[in-house]
């Protein structure tokens, strides 16, 4: 078992409605050794791709995101959540359905910061179905820059974004997979992972 997921079965709390609760550790209270943590482990797993950026959706990717881009030495876009209808050709723009919120947002990245020379290690705290990432994925392919990598802390294995994801191709990295979670036993299974 890894740090993430001793960490888990420790704080985080199964809440029904397949949702997992880290708010003591990653969502609200951040620790912030464990971001660094994190951040060395994806530094391992993604070693020998020319990433030039990390690109993260607000807000709760925000945090692991800051300490990957540090150990990288690039800088950290986030894509913002924007109400405004009334967008301008100055910003890429995706719909994404929030899991936890159950309502849709459009997130926006100023075409300033994405290129096609970019090289792009996208990171989220969460994947579920998949949605966030797939927003983030679409805002860069649109910019032409390269999507590297995918990065996530926690993988619930048993709603199918990640599936899917790999099945397109794409390099995708969980540091914890949930392949099962019970609320009323409060119990959680971890994916063998070979990398791990
Ligand atoms: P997806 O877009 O893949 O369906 O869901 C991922 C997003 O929803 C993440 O950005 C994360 O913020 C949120 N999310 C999804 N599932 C959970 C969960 O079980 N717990 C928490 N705290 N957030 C979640």
């Amino acid at each position: 078992m890894n740090f993430l997921e001793e960490r888990i079965l420790k704080d985080g709390v199964v809440k029904p409605g397949n949702v997992l609760k880290v708010e003591s550790f990653l969502n609200h209270q951040m620790d912030i050794t464990l971001m660094d943590q994190m951040a060395d482990e994806f530094k391992r797993r993604f070693s020998g791709k020319p990433i030039n950026k990390v690109l993260t959706i607000e807000a709760s990717g925000i945090g692991i995101a800051c300490s990957v881009a540090r150990v990288f030495q690039v800088p950290m876009i986030f894509a913002k959540k924007s109400k405004s209808i009334n967008i301008d050709g100055d910003m890429y723009v995706a719909e994404v359905e929030s899991f936890t919120h159950k309502n849709t947002n459009q997130v926006i990245v100023s075409k300033k910061f994405l290129s096609p020379d970019d090289h792009v290690l996208i990171i989220d705290d969460f994947l579920a179905n998949g949605c966030a990432l797939n927003g983030l994925i679409s805002i860069v392919e649109a910019s032409g820059a390269t999507v590297e990598g995918l990065g996530i802390a926690i993988e619930k294995g048993f709603q199918n974004g990640g599936k899917i994801l790999r099945e397109k191709g794409y390099h995708l990295e969980s540091l914890a997979i949930v392949d099962a979670m019970d609320a009323e036993t409060s119990s959680i299974q971890f994916r063998e992972q070979e990398n791990a």
